[in-house]
């Protein structure tokens, strides 16, 4: 937990980019949990810089919150780490290559994966086409390696921008150890750019898939407050017909349900707790692991 003089300087050095005790569940998928303590939201690379360097100065650990989704946040909320909120600017977008046969585009973190993969489409870029439909951001998508319908976004990822101890840096796709959900940033390491490279295809087939992939998407996932998937798939498998098989359907704990359409998603609903989602997740885990002697490993990542 930032200290008192800590917690001054950044008063002093960051001005109003600086929040304290700023509300969280409304910026994160279940919509409940804490506040965070310290709420760092820069508005472009220089403050970015800035403020970076003054956590590091300070030695205080920072958390990046992108679009929130995919994120609970525990009922105390975030007390010992600084959240840093990558929401708001960084919002740049622009195609700045190619030839008869690929495209480059160069986008920032901020901006909503939705939108990239609409740009991308439209111009008949291929390669991020499947991702139609996944909520957050383009940075949070890079550093949790998004992917669905056998897509990731690292399948055309070029290049970042990044900055470690507010240095800007380049970081080579082929630098990052990615992995299922893991997109192999280093700690306290923040995308601020990333440049895909696409292949150019029939914008009409593109578009297609698009909708195909909405259309599924709308079929296999429930309506109302979740976070999709709650645990990652494990090797060769499916946590959600693992979990279907074990009868955690319909399941709940206080206001967290297992949906009835999808094992793999909790819906929150009104009045939902952050434990009522813990407990759940656990009970589910422990009946997974009860029947298939497999231990499932959570996708959502928990904020404390
Ligand atoms: C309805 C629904 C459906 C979903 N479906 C899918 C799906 O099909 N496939 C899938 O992969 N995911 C899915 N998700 C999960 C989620 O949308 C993705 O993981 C998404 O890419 C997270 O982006 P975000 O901006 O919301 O990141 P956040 O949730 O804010 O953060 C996720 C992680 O990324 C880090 N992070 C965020 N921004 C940055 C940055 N700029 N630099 C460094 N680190 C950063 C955070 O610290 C955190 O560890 C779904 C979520 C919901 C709510």
């Amino acid at each position: 937990m930032p200290t008192f003089e800590q917690l001054e300087i950044l008063r002093r050095e960051l001005g109003d980019i600086l929040r304290e005790d700023e509300p969280l569940a409304d910026k994160t998928a279940y919509r409940t949990g804490g506040e965070a303590l310290c709420y760092i939201e820069p508005g472009d690379l220089e403050q970015l810089c800035r403020a970076q360097s003054l956590l590091y100065e300070l030695g205080l650990e920072f958390v990046v919150l992108g679009g929130g989704s995919n994120i609970l946040v525990v009922e105390e909320g975030v007390r010992e780490r600084v959240v840093l909120s990558l929401r708001k600017g960084f919002a740049g977008l622009d195609t700045v290559g190619g030839d008869q046969w690929s495209g480059t585009v160069r986008v920032e973190s901020g901006v909503k994966l939705s939108r990239l993969v609409r740009y991308c489409t439209e111009r008949g870029f291929a390669g991020l086409e499947r991702l139609a439909g996944i909520p957050g951001t383009v940075g949070g998508a890079v550093a949790m390696n998004a992917g669905a319908y056998g897509q990731t976004i690292g399948d055309c990822l070029a290049a970042l921008q990044t900055v470690i101890a507010g240095n800007l840096g380049w970081r080579g796709s082929g630098t990052l150890k990615r992995g299922y959900r893991d997109g192999g940033l280093e700690t306290q390491e923040v995308v601020v750019a990333a440049y895909f490279i696409c292949e150019r295809r029939n914008r009409i087939e593109l578009e297609e898939t698009v909708a195909e992939i909405t259309a599924l998407r709308r079929r296999r996932l429930p309506a109302g407050v979740h976070a999709g998937s709650v645990f990652k798939n494990p090797e060769g498998d499916f946590a959600g017909r693992l979990l279907e098989k074990a009868g955690c359907k319909g399941m709940s704990c206080g206001g967290a349900r297992v949906a009835e359409k999808h094992a793999n998603v909790i819906v929150a609903e009104r009045g939902v707790t952050p434990s009522d989602i813990m407990i759940l997740v656990e009970r589910m885990r422990n009946r997974v692991y009860e029947q298939f002697n497999i231990s499932l490993e959570t996708e959502i990542r928990v904020l404390s």
